[in-house]
């Protein structure tokens, strides 16, 4: 057993909470902020409650933005006859960085898993299909995941898409199976993009 003094022992344990980071993480963590001068400190925590506070989800794609449209909604520099559909705010990042798509986007929160209990109305899809609705969308491109729950959502949602007359593509193989398209580099993912096909 560790000895911490308790508001050490606790900021161990918060550190512990956050993804891909163990024990000994945590602990490395913990004494760094511990060390550092009362004003970065300061900084830090700030920065935490700022990002919470001023973050929220664009009214029109649900990425993360802290201006309502977001900047890839608003304005004209985008192609509005477009829409890739990711799973995740970082895949727009992703996507963003192969400089490839200049379309708009709209995140679904996640996807569909039945092992999860994930069902279709807990992401957002039917945000989606609301903004197919004003006849400014030529092409949806299902860019969900390559795994088995990324391939479902792209089907539900390529069947929804259908009857309304709308062309639907999924970025094609160069994107390894069962990874996520957060750690794919831009040419991988540039190339995912170029191969798309018609589903
Ligand atoms: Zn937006």
């Amino acid at each position: 057993m560790d000895y911490f003094a308790v508001p050490v022992a606790k900021l161990v344990e918060e550190f512990q909470k956050l993804p891909g980071i163990g024990h000994k993480s945590a602990q490395r963590l913990a004494f760094h902020v511990i060390n550092m001068p009362m004003e970065k400190v300061q900084g830090l925590a700030n920065s935490i409650l700022d990002a919470k506070q001023k973050t929220k989800y664009c009214s029109v794609c649900s990425n993360l933005t802290d201006t309502d449209p977001c900047p890839l909604c608003s304005g004209n520099s985008r192609d509005k006859s477009a829409i890739c559909v990711v799973q995740d705010a970082r895949d727009v990042v992703a996507m963003e960085r192969t400089r490839e798509f200049k379309g708009l986007y709209h995140v679904l929160h996640g996807a569909i898993s039945p092992m999860l209990g994930i069902g279709p109305e807990e992401i957002r899809i039917k945000e989606l299909i609301r903004r197919l609705g004003d006849g400014q969308v030529k092409e949806v491109i299902l860019a969900t995941n390559p795994n088995v729950e990324g391939e479902a959502t792209a089907m539900y949602i390529s069947k929804l898409i259908k009857p309304l007359g709308i062309k639907t593509t999924r970025i094609a193989h160069g994107i390894p199976v069962g990874g996520d398209l957060e750690y794919a580099d831009e040419v991988t993912l540039a190339k995912a993009l170029e191969g798309r096909r018609e589903i």
